[in-house]
């Protein structure tokens, strides 16, 4: 059965943006996941690319965040840098009907200067690469204080690549009280090690 996204209690700028990009009804993961996640509740998700995560996630954090308030409320941490400009692009995409909604990508071999300036105007929304991140983290350059949903995308790559003590060096500056989306098309034993140190009762 084919279900509607306007049966999901987005903000209405968000189902505006939908209908503008064309999706009609929702895959698998988005149908099964998008209720858990718009009450609040840690999920994890088992999806490859392909399987419409990236809205999946996307929508839940897009919802959940409070565009007066200019400060970083949700952070998407990527394996790589292709990954992370392809999630801003749709995060973008999906936003487009949300005025004033700062979308920053933070990834490695890009200008830190330019980072920098960009992390002074304020932003709703980080996605990036766990090294890059990590390092805007420490010199206190990027702030996790207000930080309400944290997405781990492709988590399985993220392990095998080795972030794994950068990943957990952010979630050190985050807040405990905080929404966590674990994405991954694989679940060996590290990523329930993963899951049972940074979720609380996720729903999978
Ligand atoms: P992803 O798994 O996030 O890499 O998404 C795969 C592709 O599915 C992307 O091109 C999305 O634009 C597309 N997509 C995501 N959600 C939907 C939907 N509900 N209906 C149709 N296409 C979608």
């Amino acid at each position: 059965m084919s279900v509607p996204f306007t049966t999901l209690p987005l903000r209405p700028e968000l189902l505006q943006g939908i209908a503008q990009i064309g999706y009609e009804t929702m895959t698998p993961i988005q149908e099964k996941g998008l209720p858990l996640m718009l009450e609040g509740q840690d999920v994890i998700g088992q999806a490859k690319t392909g399987s419409g995560k990236t809205a999946a996630f996307g929508l839940a954090l897009l919802n959940a965040i409070d565009p007066e308030l200019r400060k970083t409320q949700a952070l998407v941490l990527c394996p790589t840098r292709e990954l992370a400009d392809q999630v801003a692009m749709a995060l973008r995409q999906l936003a487009q009907r949300m005025s004033n909604t700062r979308i920053l990508t933070l990834c490695g071999g890009r200008p830190y200067r330019d980072q920098l300036a960009a992390l002074e105007h304020g932003n709703h929304i980080v996605v990036g690469t766990p090294g890059r991140i990590g390092k805007h983290v420490q010199k206190r350059s990027l702030r996790l204080r207000d930080l309400s949903v944290l997405v781990l995308d492709e988590a399985d790559r993220m392990m095998d690549m080795g972030f794994i003590d950068q990943v957990m060096d952010i979630l050190y500056h985050a807040p405990i009280d905080r929404q966590t989306l674990l994405f991954s098309a694989t679940f060996p034993p590290e990523i329930e090690v993963l899951s049972t140190s940074i979720q609380r009762r996720p729903q999978t």
